[in-house]
């Protein structure tokens, strides 16, 4: 057997594995019937975050018909143009693997159709510390917003305006929306981001000016 197919053999591997871990809940600050006994749960699937389960048991129980309609998504934090809070929103996911390089790599191939319901145009920041003195990030935070928003006539990001006291470094405008990179090397690889994650972002939003020494790749 070849070393890369080896390798992409693991990868498969971790996929499975990582779609069977699914059936760990997700905690919702919100409470829904569960699909197998009708308690009353704010567990939830950990892939499509939609269907509610009172525990991992009944996940298992209920993997085969709930799998059929499980659509994996990550949940990204949505700074929204015209609202002053943050919200957390579904961004689906299909999980591809690169074979184009030196090794299969694994990645995750968002929605275009979603991310077309926020923002026109894609561009990402890939925010790897908060401030020029801040720590690094063990999973740095993906910024993504309309590749034009500055010249496109987007009208100003009322929540972004709002969390910085107006204190913006540059004029956001449009949505934003925000991802948690898995880790530092991994590359188009994301995690859900949290509502914890607003404040670090406030930071961002406040301290990232253009042309100003900021750790970050495009
Ligand atoms: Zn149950
Ligand atoms: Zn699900």
């Amino acid at each position: 057997m070849s070393l890369d197919l080896l390798l992409f053999l693991a990868i498969v591997l971790t996929i499975l594995l990582k779609n069977w871990k699914s059936t760990t809940p997700t905690p919702s600050s919100t409470k829904s019937p569960c699909i197998r006994c009708g308690m009353l749960t704010s567990l939830r699937c950990s892939s499509c975050h939609e269907a509610y389960y009172c525990s991992p048991e009944h996940i298992t129980a209920d993997w085969k018909n709930h799998k059929v309609v499980c659509r994996p998504g990550f949940e990204a934090l949505l700074f929204p143009v015209d609202a002053a809070a943050p919200v957390l929103v579904k961004i689906p996911y299909t999980s591809k693997v690169d074979t184009d390089g030196l090794e299969p790599t694994p990645y995750h191939d968002l929605d275009s159709a979603t991310l077309r319901r926020f923002l026109h145009g894609l561009e990402m920041k890939y925010v790897s510390r908060i401030g020029s003195h801040g720590h690094l990030l063990e999973r740095p935070l993906v910024v993504m917003y309309g590749s034009d928003f500055r010249v496109d006539n987007s009208p100003l990001n009322q929540c972004i305006a709002g969390i910085t006291g107006g204190r913006m470094g540059i004029p956001w405008a449009g949505n934003v929306l925000v991802l948690r990179q898995k880790g530092r090397l991994y590359y188009e690889t994301y995690e859900s981001a949290s509502m914890e994650d607003a404040s670090a972002m406030a930071k961002f939003f406040e301290e990232y000016q253009d042309f100003v020494p900021y750790e970050f790749s495009d």
